[in-house]
């Protein structure tokens, strides 16, 4: 992806900057994380810029990937984005995926930059676009214009082989899955410099997989053996009620990549999962090549996301009355 005539546009944007934000989506992923944490160190350390950082916490599962930013929320980030004269949003194309923050980030005088990788942008919000879904994750598009951005090869090597690139490694590792989907030639190349610039990946590995409570791979042999259904035509579906959430004491962000079993069944081609969560029955859907998650995010879900893993959500009370029944509600979805 050539940014080039962009990344001058960015660079004289920053030169003038003052109070710059870091914005990302709600229910902040690995990619959220290792994405706003590069580019909050790249502003802070290497441009001396004023630099606030908007994000819900991390779940513990991936709070390593970003331990040097403090983020603000509620209204003193309500007035951070008022004040601030240039914001970055990372990992989202659409402003209401900053769920409370939506309207201001709407509102806000700043100029806004974009840096992402989901298809069809909302293009009129932002000032500067840094989008592409050929990409592997927000984190590769973070780590091609910070590249970018680098006078030389001395601060580079300063850059990447640091926190920042170590951020970076992070959040494209969980967005590719580990190199299992969304993996480009330019991923590779990516994996590969950071390597060269000294980047721990052994480590990435072993915080990120190796590291989890016992809880959760006892709460994965349960759901899929009790609350997992295949349907005839090929859909996969695991139902994770409130109930079931507690039994096991479950924390946010440990039944992350559990949607992604199923398709290892041969005849699966997509899987939704369903989880509880107050009035909200959040929703994610993966899909095999040649099937799309995103539409059936849109059609069914109030949602959105990239062709092969997507997101939404259902509302109690609009949707359906309660949890119990969302066998109803999945009958109406068809392929
Ligand atoms: P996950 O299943 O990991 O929560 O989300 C997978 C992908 O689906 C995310 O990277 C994001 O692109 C998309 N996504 C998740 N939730 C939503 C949503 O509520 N709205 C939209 N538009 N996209 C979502
Ligand atoms: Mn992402």
């Amino acid at each position: 992806m050539d940014f080039s005539s962009e990344l001058q546009v960015l660079s004289s944007y920053i030169e003038r900057a003052e109070k710059v934000v870091v914005i990302t989506h709600m229910h902040p992923d690995g990619d959220a994380a290792g994405s706003t944490a590069a580019l909050a160190h790249y502003l802070q350390d290497f441009r001396h810029k004023t630099v606030s950082l908007i994000r819900e916490p991390l779940p513990d599962t991936i709070s390593f990937i970003d331990e040097h930013f403090t983020p603000v929320s509620g209204d003193k980030a309500r007035e951070v984005l008022k004040e601030a004269d240039l914001i970055f949003c990372t990992d989202f194309g659409v402003l209401d995926r900053c769920g409370e923050y939506a309207r201001e980030l709407a509102e806000s005088k700043a100029i806004k930059v974009l840096a992402d990788h989901h298809p069809e942008p909302q293009a009129e919000a932002f000032d500067l676009l840094f989008s592409s879904s050929e990409l592997s994750s927000a984190s590769e598009i973070v780590y091609q214009l910070l590249k970018g951005l680098c006078r030389d090869e001395e601060e580079r090597k300063a850059l990447l082989g640091g926190a920042c690139g170590y951020a970076l490694m992070c959040g494209m590792t969980t967005d590719t899955n580990n190199f299992s989907c969304s993996t480009f030639p330019s991923t590779l190349m990516m994996a590969s410099e950071l390597l060269a610039y000294g980047i721990n990946r052994d480590e990435i590995l072993e915080k990120l997989y190796n590291r989890y409570r016992e809880n959760r791979v006892r709460a994965f042999a349960s759901l899929l053996s009790e609350h997992f259904s295949i349907r005839e035509d090929g859909i996969g579906i695991i139902k994770v009620s409130a109930e079931s959430w507690h039994k096991f004491g479950l924390q946010e962000g440990e039944l992350e990549g559990l949607v992604n079993v199923p398709l290892s069944i041969d005849r699966v081609k997509i899987s939704i999962y369903l989880r509880e969560d107050g009035d909200t029955v959040r929703v994610s859907l993966r899909a095999k090549k040649g099937w799309s998650a995103r539409e059936l995010a849109v059609r069914y879900f109030h949602g959105g996301g990239h062709e092969l893993a997507s997101g939404g959500k259902l509302l109690l009370g609009r949707d359906l009355d309660s949890f119990g029944e969302i066998d109803d509600y999945l009958e109406k979805i068809r392929l």
